[in-house]
């Protein structure tokens, strides 16, 4: 097999670095962007500043909680069009390192080094030192992510995907940590097993049960013993990740960031029975390719482009991710009603993004 490395990439507390680059009054201050950004609702955090994670707020923890834990905290509403524009930077400074990224999610991707076969890498030498190669690719990375974007990421090396991005989560925020072949064993063995790649709190509690709390403990279980407990496929790569065993490519696919439909008339108008008629079809379309794809969204926008080139958009972040034309439908005519028509309109469209899922490149969480 020949040698290969496999970088992870990962910006640190990623939305909430976003909002505090543009708010720098807020530098050093407990940050939570989450839904609306008003911790009354129901709404839940997206992310949370280092600062707010010191008073134990988490992703996905409900608003009113995290408000509890840390009430002097900033809230901040979820901007997903410049989460996403931010991550489309992101995505172009890796790309211009190599082809061999897979990106996942907004703001994390995977790079591989030295990869020869399936994909192959162009003019790799012979004799390459594929070692030196990554850590100077990561080095590069990390110090351009932070000149052109004013961001920091963290970054893993590995000799596979499932070590890399638990060597990215090593040094966080800013970091940079290489697991080689040797340190395989040693680096893992004392880790909760919650740490490795597909044991959620479910997994955890039934591993707890059965007395494995570290990865250690789980690479001392005999395969079979997993597979009765977990089933065969799962069971198996139980009992691989705990080994640090992952074959899985580095598939290089660019999740894309949203799918949108928007027609131009031929001649404006504001006939907004009309214009409803054409949003309704727009949505059908998006949706269509939403669902075709695999994917589920959480954001719908409209746009509205008025007979002057005035430009408006709105949008909404949906409770949970959707495939449904209902949902979206509902959300996009309840943006629609709101808008107001001072003139005539020359152009309307519908886009829906923060999206997930997928039918090609995916992996579970
Ligand atoms: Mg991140």
């Amino acid at each position: 097999m020949p040698e290969r490395f496999v970088i992870h990439v990962d910006m640190d507390a990623f939305f909430a670095s976003v909002e505090l680059k543009r708010r720098p009054e807020l530098r050093g201050k407990p940050v939570i962007v989450g839904g609306a950004g008003d911790p009354a609702k129901r709404d839940v955090v997206s992310a949370a500043s280092y600062e707010a994670r010191r008073y134990g707020v988490t992703s996905g923890m409900p608003l009113r909680t995290a408000y509890r834990l840390c009430p002097g905290a900033v809230f901040l509403p979820v901007d997903f069009e410049k989460y996403e524009e931010v991550s489309g930077e992101f995505m172009d400074i890796l790309y211009a390192f190599t082809p061999l990224v897979e990106s996942f999610g907004l703001d994390e991707a995977f790079i591989g080094v030295g990869e020869v076969g399936e994909v192959g890498e162009v003019g790799v030498e012979k004799g390459t030192d594929f070692f030196e190669k990554a850590l100077n690719m990561a080095r590069d990375i990390k110090k351009r992510v932070n000149e052109e974007l004013g961001l920091t990421c963290s970054v893993g090396i590995a000799p596979n995907k499932l070590l890399s991005k638990l060597a990215s989560e090593m040094k966080k925020p800013d970091g940079l940590f290489v697991i080689r072949e040797e340190d395989i064993e040693s680096t893992l063995k004392d880790l909760p097993v919650r740490r490795l790649w597909g044991v959620g709190p479910r997994t955890e509690k039934r591993l707890n049960y059965l007395g494995i709390n570290t990865v250690g403990e789980l690479a001392s279980v005999p395969r079979l013993h997993l597979e009765r407990n977990f089933g065969t496929v799962f069971g198996r790569t139980l009992y691989e990740h705990s080994r640090g065993i992952d074959e899985s490519p580095v598939v290089p696919f660019h999740e894309p960031e949203s799918i949108s439909r928007e027609v131009t008339f031929d001649e404006d108008t504001s006939d907004t029975y009309l214009l409803k008629g054409i949003l309704y079809e727009l949505t059908k379309e998006v949706v269509g390719r939403l669902r075709q794809a695999g994917y589920r969204s959480r954001t719908v926008t409209i746009k509205v482009r008025y007979s002057n080139f005035e430009t408006i958009t709105r949008s909404r972040t949906l409770p949970e991710l959707t495939d449904s034309m209902n949902d979206i439908w509902t959300c996009a005519l309840g943006l629609f009603k709101k808008v107001e028509f001072p003139r005539d309109v020359r152009l309307v469209g519908v886009k829906v993004s923060g999206l997930q899922g997928g039918k090609e490149g995916k992996r579970g969480k």
